[in-house]
């Protein structure tokens, strides 16, 4: 049984225009033992009625971390619009840790990541992970994003680039006149992959997104001959 327990929103950082990053801490200062890859249950509670609103969210934050950090899309749905009016000092709820899309920091070998928007949010977490340690990876990865300004999490992927453990490859699938990229363009496809990692079947494949997106790149690793046991994927939205 896991514990659902009261957290105190310590900070809201916009982080593109309809994405921000949320900053919870326990009230009690316990942590969490999670794999990178893992969600949390996040709940909003009226504090008259006692009525919850709960969703799933992949956790960006470490886990060597003393909180939760989350990057949500503010789609105005039931639990985001409470979000959007949410201001440090807030109370929530979180029970943690969930799921099966575990990304093991220590089982070494090769990694590609396959990230459609704010999918790019499990692998953020392993990667503020190995700043920590002495772990060394060797990780490719593609970002899928519709417009340039939606690249997230900038400074943990510069880092991992820095340190030689990160190529990446991000693809614009939707470029604007005037909007000065002039990086890849296109949805991600057995070519794309191919261009970018020639070394694919060499590397256990994690795939987070929308549906859409991570049925299309399960299809198209398998048609690379990849092996469904070196395909792991985690999706939401549609
Ligand atoms: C394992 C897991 C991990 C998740 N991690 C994240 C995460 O890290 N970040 C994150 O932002 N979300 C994440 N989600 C999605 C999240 O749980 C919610 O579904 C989302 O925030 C919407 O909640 P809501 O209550 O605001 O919307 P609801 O009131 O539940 O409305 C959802 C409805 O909005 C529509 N919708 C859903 N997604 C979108 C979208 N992207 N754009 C436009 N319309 C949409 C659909 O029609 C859907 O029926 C995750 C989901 C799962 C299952």
């Amino acid at each position: 049984m896991i514990n659902k327990k009261p957290y105190v929103l310590e900070s809201v950082v916009k982080t593109t225009p309809d994405v921000f990053t949320f900053r919870f801490r326990s009230q009690d200062g316990e942590k969490v033992d999670f794999t990178p890859g893992m969600f949390a249950m996040l709940y909003w509670r009226n504090k008259d009625t006692g009525e919850e609103i709960g969703r799933s969210y992949s956790i960006a934050s470490s886990p060597n971390a003393d909180y939760f950090d989350f990057i949500i899309t503010m789609i105005h749905g039931m639990l985001t619009s409470k979000l959007e009016d949410a201001k440090p000092g807030d109370v929530y709820y979180i029970s943690a840790p969930y799921g099966q899309f575990k990304i093991e920091p220590n089982s070494g070998g090769k990694l590609l990541f396959l990230a459609g928007g704010t999918g790019i949010v499990p692998f953020i977490s392993l990667m503020k992970y190995t700043e920590s340690t002495d772990l060394k990876l060797d990780i490719s990865m593609i970002c899928s994003i519709r417009y340039p300004y939606e690249m997230l999490c900038r400074d943990t992927l510069d880092e991992m680039k820095e340190r030689k453990e990160l190529r990446l490859a991000v693809t614009v699938t939707r470029p604007q006149p005037g909007d000065d990229w002039t990086g890849q363009t296109g949805r991600i496809d057995a070519d794309m992959i191919k261009k970018y990692v020639p070394d694919v079947s060499e590397r256990v494949c994690y795939i987070c997104g929308p549906m859409a997106f991570v049925n299309a790149l399960k299809a198209a690793l398998t048609s690379m001959g990849i092996d469904g046991k070196s395909i792991k994927a985690e999706m939401w939205g549609e």
